[in-house]
């Protein structure tokens, strides 16, 4: 049966924890020895799959065990037994079902998408409009806490065509970040540099640490401050002559329409597991757009599976004009979840075209890696 009107009969969820190649600070948090995600598999009664991943970080989206149950408990009842068509009003009695949740949310959308491709015969990105490109460029963070330990990964970056890096900065101090933008300068000019603060100055030092930053003229600034403080997100803005650009700040639509209002940023960070899904992550960047707002396809520490819904839904988006940053498959897991290689090369993604996501998780690998694993059908 290939048709739109089968109905979903399988519904399994794994809670994984994959182990990474070292540690990694950020402004608001470190992630170190493993990152946990959670991956959904539906299926047909045609025995059609498709699979969805939530990547949550509890500092900035939510934790893990909160994904598994809004998955687990409150978001199955409204998709078992329904059918591939019904994408849009099953993410509408998701959306009523558990409040925030993002990551959940997006793992559904995924693997309904993905399923709906299958039995289709598109891909994803057909599914969100169409392509607009074939590669997206990648920009790959650099957030060791030893700074030699990320030069060496800045050797292997030049050497795979890597061309865009994003220092991640404001966890070890202000002379840490001048150190590292003074070398990179110096060692690696033929990288383009973005700045990332993960919200980590305090109110006070902010403006004269991101003036002190500007002077190396990085292509943008990203989030120096708390999540809600938009009012000083609008002074810095206002304040500096580099882009600054908004992450933690912006969620959702929602959030877009208020950012944009009180023009606390020169552009987005869109990533599908902070709006809850991959429909709502382009509606967010039309909003950027339409009010003369740049974007970067962002992500959390995900997996291959969740890089790909994002890079079909950023391949899908002429909005988000700025690259992307699905990296970590490659560049910080010891070992990714897919059935092969999550397609970045020559420093671009590059967007598969088989139907779906375009590749499926190993699901040996699946259980391999599991903590937990509930199943239906
Ligand atoms: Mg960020």
């Amino acid at each position: 049966m290939s048709d739109l009107n089968q109905i979903i009969v399988g519904y399994d969820l794994w809670y994984l924890k994959l182990p990474v190649v070292s540690a990694r600070d950020h402004g608001i948090g470190r992630v170190s020895g493993s990152c946990e995600v959670i991956v959904l598999r539906l299926r047909t009664e045609g025995g059609i799959e498709g699979f969805g991943e939530a990547s949550p970080w509890s500092v900035f989206t939510g934790s893990p065990e909160a994904s598994f149950a809004a998955l687990d408990r409150y978001i199955r009842p409204f998709v078992i037994n329904r059918k591939v068509s019904e994408r849009t009003a099953i993410m509408a009695d998701a959306n009523r079902a558990v409040a925030h949740c993002t990551e959940a949310k997006a793992a559904l959308e995924a693997a309904l998408l993905d399923l709906e491709g299958r039995v289709s015969c598109q891909p994803v990105y057909a599914l969100l409009g169409g392509k607009h490109c074939d590669t997206i460029p990648l920009s790959v963070s650099l957030a060791d806490p030893d700074w030699s330990s990320d030069r060496a990964l800045l050797m292997r970056l030049r050497e795979d065509g890597v061309r865009l890096v994003k220092l991640k900065t404001g966890f070890a101090g202000h002379g840490f970040d001048l150190m590292r933008l003074e070398e990179l300068a110096r060692d690696f000019p033929d990288l383009a540099v973005r700045v990332d603060y993960n919200q980590g100055l305090a109110p006070e030092d902010a403006l004269a640490q991101v003036r002190e930053v500007t002077t190396f003229r990085p292509d943008f600034i990203e989030q120096p401050v708390a999540a809600p403080l938009y009012d000083l997100m609008a002074e810095i803005r206002a304040a500096i002559d580099v882009p600054l650009l908004a992450d933690e700040s912006v969620f959702g639509p929602e959030d877009m329409i208020r950012a944009s209002r009180e023009e606390i940023c020169d552009g987005v960070s869109i990533k599908i597991m902070k709006s809850g899904g991959l429909l709502r992550a382009q509606e967010t960047a039309a909003i950027a757009a339409a009010n003369g707002l740049t974007a970067y396809g962002g992500d959390m520490f995900e997996a291959g599976l969740a890089h790909l819904a994002g890079a079909h839904m950023v391949a899908a988006t002429p909005a988000i004009s700025l690259g992307c940053e699905f990296y970590q498959a490659r560049y910080f897991l010891r070992d990714d979840i897919l059935e092969e290689p999550f397609p970045c090369t020559g420093g671009v993604v590059r967007l598969p075209d088989a139907p779906g996501l375009g590749i499926r998780p190993d699901v040996g690998k699946l259980d391999h890696y599991s903590q937990e694993r509930t199943k239906v059908a």
